[in-house]
């Protein structure tokens, strides 16, 4: 079985997509034809994004009624993410899924809880391929990135299997579906509606599924993670055309993806509620919020972020992602009530 590679760089567990450069594509992963909807650099662009925010108002009015099958919703058919999400090794689709919780009396806010990763022991979940970007190439080219055609295919999703040093047995997919699920029930007992990617530890969703579930059935969505790379501290990160991770610039990366100013500004105030929060209920230290490039954000229409909370590999860092995973989903619940209750 391949072993998942070692991570020295600043979160690289995210899956920048700058950052994967040279990651080979399987064969069979042909390119599908896509009529595109978001066009860069020309006088549609403003056209097209007024058009989304139209249509994410639609978006959010039906959110409030989603339909789920036994707390399961599945993604809609007509999904224009749906071909460029990774298919099971016969060709044909997955169940693309996420988990449903509703709470005694609904505040009228679903907000997405994604822990990051999935299962340590499913190989597949590192040989299933995804589309980085969910256009067609020839819309990227203002973006000056590398990942067109062939190379355009990654990991849908990668399971992670180094552990926190201080309890010496934790991988960050274990941390995150802790954390996350402790953040499920506290939001719940608030009023909110939570949706979750995974429940379990046995499960595995691409990054794009789990963006595009969000989409359809969330008003946010907050991506859990820990970090590596002998480094301390929290980082929230939000989507912008400048890739913090990288220190690149994707000239249009936002604008092509489709992500609207209005939930950059958004995603922002997100990631900077989570920062503060977590940071003083736990005493991380605060690295800031940041833009970056992922294909999380790529697959994005709500706000979104997506928080590295500590640093497994570092032992001031690693006892409290052990010890205070209380502390950590309570300053998240609290993160997301200010971002309602301005
Ligand atoms: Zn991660």
């Amino acid at each position: 079985m391949r072993r998942i590679k070692k991570y020295n760089l600043l979160c690289a567990c995210v899956l920048a997509i700058s950052a994967v450069a040279s990651i080979s594509v399987s064969a069979g992963m042909a390119k599908r034809k896509v009529t595109p909807v978001i066009r860069y650099g020309t006088a549609e662009t403003t056209a097209a994004t007024q058009a989304a925010n139209q249509q994410e108002d639609k978006n959010s009015e039906g959110k409030s009624n989603i339909i789920t099958d036994k707390g399961v919703y599945y993604l809609s058919e007509n999904s224009k993410y749906r071909q460029y999400l990774w298919k099971n090794a016969d060709g044909s689709t997955p169940d693309y899924k996420a988990y449903v919780f509703e709470p005694e009396v609904f505040n009228g806010h679903t907000v997405f809880v994604d822990p990051g990763h999935g299962d340590n022991n499913a190989p597949e979940a590192n040989q299933k391929r995804e589309k980085y970007y969910p256009v067609e190439d020839v819309l990227l080219k203002p973006m000056k990135t590398s990942m067109v055609g062939e190379k355009g295919y990654g990991v849908g999703v990668e399971a992670r299997d180094s552990k926190n040093i201080y309890d010496k047995t934790e991988t960050e997919p274990e941390f995150s579906l802790k954390v996350a699920l402790k953040l499920k029930q506290l939001l719940i007992n608030k009023g909110y509606r939570v949706v979750m990617s995974r429940t379990d530890f046995n499960q595995n969703i691409s990054n794009g599924a789990r963006s595009a579930l969000a989409g359809e059935t969330s008003d946010i969505m907050v991506s859990i993670h820990s970090n590596t790379g002998k480094n301390s501290g929290t980082l929230s990160f939000y989507p912008g055309d400048s890739d913090y991770i990288s220190g690149s610039t994707y000239p249009g990366y936002t604008s092509i993806m489709g992500i609207t100013k209005t939930n950059i500004e958004l995603s922002k105030k997100l990631a900077e509620n989570m920062e503060s929060n977590i940071t003083q209920a736990t005493g991380l230290k605060n690295k800031g919020t940041h833009t970056a490039v992922l294909r999380i954000f790529s697959y994005s229409t709500i706000p979104t972020c997506l928080v590295e909370v500590g640093f497994a590999d570092n032992t001031t860092d690693a006892k409290i992602l052990s010890t205070k995973k209380d502390e950590i989903a309570s300053s998240m619940a609290n993160a997301i009530d200010q971002y309602f209750n301005k």
